[in-house]
């Protein structure tokens, strides 16, 4: 059995199975494996593996050991090329873990590596110029990235925003220096680490760009990161093996929950024509019971998901974390109990966090990255420790298109 030559360790789930579903349709077969692995994870064959954490707002301390571990057994098993995977649209806080993360990353490369990546992902409408980060024709701070529950993104300077958590100096190698192509990046890159810089960010606009990225860097000497666009240009580059074919999963019933704040699943969640079951965290009731009584109706929508000023009363009243833990609680162990007690074979989640904490309840192991449903959203099979398969299809806050809810049991497998 070949060994993969490609390992992420990515800050959350959705992050994750979104690099891993990119890699993947672009011909590079891919895992996710959940927590930082344990010696009993038997790897099937394949190009990717994609170490999921729960780090992005994580204390930096933890996001460090976890990603340092992960990486190490990712090393170990043979990857040649080390990514760090963030969010296309930059998710952190002025305490990291972006920035920490990657420096303690660079210890495993050899001495005087940098970090060097872009979050750039054309194909979901984020892009980089002049080091500002772009959501489609906005800037990141004038996106609803602006008023997240958990990183609020307010500077859309991307070296700004990386200098304020590193320790290490952050260069940018211009969009203008991009368009010449892959000798004009690395050249410009080598300058700026030769000058002190250990984090370079890249300007991407297009696939384009990032094909020119992938092939100037040189994974040997660097610790890759980004988003899933630079990853998917890297699996292109290389070529793909033959997937290795994911366990079945029996028919069963489908659910979708919804935690995502995100404006996209307030979209999708506002468009779905089927029953809903709204969670209002003050006011829980017997959530099962209702759940269980609207699935007479058809497939169920289970939505957390308010206004931003709705988010706002609610962590005014609950504080902020306890907040989100109550809901992903309550939608975690409606999940489980959904899988586990009625039959259900099929779920959709939105939401990163959210998708953590179902991912946990449900005690998944590892995920083999199936169809596309949507760019950035891909059906996987979940397989699980003395339990059946479960189909995920695990979505992050902003993807998919406003009927994904409808239209993303077509590839369901
Ligand atoms: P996204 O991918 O859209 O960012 P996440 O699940 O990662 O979604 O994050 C949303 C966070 O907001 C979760 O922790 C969730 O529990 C919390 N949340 C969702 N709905 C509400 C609400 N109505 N009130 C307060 N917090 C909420």
């Amino acid at each position: 059995m070949s060994s993969p030559w490609f390992g992420a360790v990515a800050d959350d789930v959705t992050g994750a199975v979104d690099l891993a579903g990119e890699m993947a349709a672009a011909g590079s077969p891919a895992v996710v494996v959940f927590g930082v692995p344990d010696a009993s994870i038997d790897l099937p064959d394949v190009d990717v593996v994609v170490v999921a954490l729960k780090s992005r707002t994580a204390p930096a301390g933890r996001a460090v050991s976890e990603s340092l571990a992960s990486a190490r057994w990712l090393l170990d098993h043979g990857v040649s090329t080390l990514y760090q995977k963030y969010c296309s649209t930059f998710d952190s806080t002025d305490e990291g873990n972006i920035g920490p993360v990657a420096e303690a990353l660079l210890g495993l490369r050899p001495a005087g590596s940098a970090s060097v990546g872009t979050p750039a992902t054309p194909h979901a409408g984020r892009t980089q110029y002049q080091g500002k980060l772009f959501v489609g024709d906005r800037l990141l701070s004038e996106s609803s990235l602006a008023t997240h529950p958990l990183t609020p993104m307010t500077d859309p300077d991307l070296v700004r925003v990386l200098g304020r958590q590193s320790t290490a100096p952050v260069g940018l190698v211009h969009h203008e220096t991009v368009r010449r192509g892959a000798a004009a990046i690395s050249a410009h890159a080598e300058r700026l680490v030769a000058e002190g810089a250990r984090h370079v960010l890249v300007d991407a606009i297009d696939d384009d760009d990032l094909v020119a990225i992938a092939a100037a860097i040189d994974p040997a000497t660097a610790l890759l990161g980004g988003g899933a666009g630079l990853a998917t240009a890297i699996a292109r580059a290389h070529g793909g093996g033959s997937p290795s074919q994911p366990p079945g999963v029996a028919q069963g019933g489908a659910l979708i929950v919804s935690g995502s704040g995100s404006e996209r699943t307030r979209e999708q969640v506002a468009a779905y024509p089927g029953p809903v079951v709204t969670i209002d965290p003050l006011n829980l009731g017997d959530v099962p019971g209702r759940v269980r009584a609207a699935m007479q109706q058809g497939t169920v929508l289970v939505s957390a998901t308010a206004s931003p000023d709705e988010v706002r009363r609610v962590q005014a009243e609950l504080g902020v974390a306890a907040s989100a833990e109550l809901i992903e609680a309550t939608l975690a162990d409606l999940v489980r109990t959904a899988v586990d007690d009625w039959g259900v074979s099929r779920v959709i989640v939105a939401g990163g966090e959210t998708s953590g904490a179902v991912v946990e309840a449900l005690g998944v192991r590892m995920l083999h990255l199936g169809e596309r449903a949507a760019p950035g959203v891909t059906w996987s099979v979940a397989t699980r420790k003395g339990r059946p398969p479960v189909a995920l299809l695990l979505k992050s806050g902003n993807f998919g298109g406003e009927d994904l809810f409808t239209t993303a049991w077509e590839s369901a497998p």
